[in-house]
């Protein structure tokens, strides 16, 4: 089976843990939740996974293979890619929506600008859009778009650089219902398309509306791996609680 498994992975900063030996796996075609409240670990396990922090112990294998991520561009050249709810770091402002789904190729270019076949270019980035569902002008500049906008040019961006496992950190938080519904079906057919998917969200409807497996940390440690069709929301909150609702609110 494709899949990306993280065995044992530890991490603390300056001497107080964050991860205290976590497993995750998520295979490809798969929606995985990773769920757990504030401080719990789950970004600090996705940026080992792209290579944002380097972990103090523990293994990711990649379809079988043992897989070394130390950088970004590690876990970017084994396929694994992030879609922060904050795109506007990674989005060109002052570039077209077409070269920003392009940016591999523009600097794989470097400086040979007038090497650029820019009519191709277009055309393959207004495609890669189609394919999302998604209808923005590809000689719009980037700065202009919507937010949610944004996050579909990532998303078209990272499926020109061939992604097989896609991180989304929270990325309904700033949308509105009709953006999270749009990017909902996004997801499924990058699903249907056999890409891996992490998806972090505090929203439990969305999360069992979306997710074929859930996982749930809890202070720096993995707590519960489940089907989303076998479990309910109360058990996941009461997992992410470490005690039941009747505890928590007598
Ligand atoms: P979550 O994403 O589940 O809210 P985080 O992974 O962001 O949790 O944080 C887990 C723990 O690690 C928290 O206690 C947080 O304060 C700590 N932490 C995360 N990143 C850093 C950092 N760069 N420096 C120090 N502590 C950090
Ligand atoms: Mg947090
Ligand atoms: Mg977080």
């Amino acid at each position: 089976m494709k899949q990306l498994v993280m065995s044992g992975i530890a991490k603390s900063f300056s001497g107080v843990a964050a991860l205290r030996g976590v497993d995750f796996d998520v295979r490809s075609g798969e929606v995985h939740a990773l769920l757990g409240a504030n401080g719990a670990g789950k970004s600090t396990l996705m940026k080992i996974l792209s290579g944002a922090y380097i972990s103090d112990g523990g293994t990711i294998a990649i379809d079988g293979q043992t897989a070394s991520i130390r950088t970004p561009s590690d876990a970017k050249a084994q396929g694994i890619h992030c879609v922060y709810q904050e795109v506007d770091t990674v989005i060109v402002p002052h570039l077209t929506v077409a070269e920003n789904i392009m940016l591999d190729r523009l600097a794989a270019a470097g400086g040979g600008y007038r090497l650029v076949d820019w009519k191709g270019m277009a055309r393959e980035a207004a495609a890669m859009l189609d394919r999302l569902g998604a209808s923005i002008p590809v000689r719009k500049l980037a700065g202009e778009l919507t937010l949610a906008e944004k996050q579909l040019v990532v998303i078209a961006r990272l499926l020109t650089e061939q992604a097989k496992y896609v991180i989304f950190d929270e990325p309904t938080a700033p949308l509105s219902l009709e953006e999270a519904e749009r990017l909902f079906r996004v997801i499924a057919g990058l699903k249907k398309d056999g890409i891996g998917i992490i998806f972090i969200s505090h929203r439990l409807p969305e999360v069992f509306r979306l997710c074929d497996r859930i996982t749930v940390m809890r202070d720096g440690e993995k707590v519960l791996t489940t089907e989303a069709s076998a479990s309910s929301p109360e058990e996941v909150v009461t997992a992410m609680l470490g005690r039941s609702l009747e505890e928590e609110f007598p």
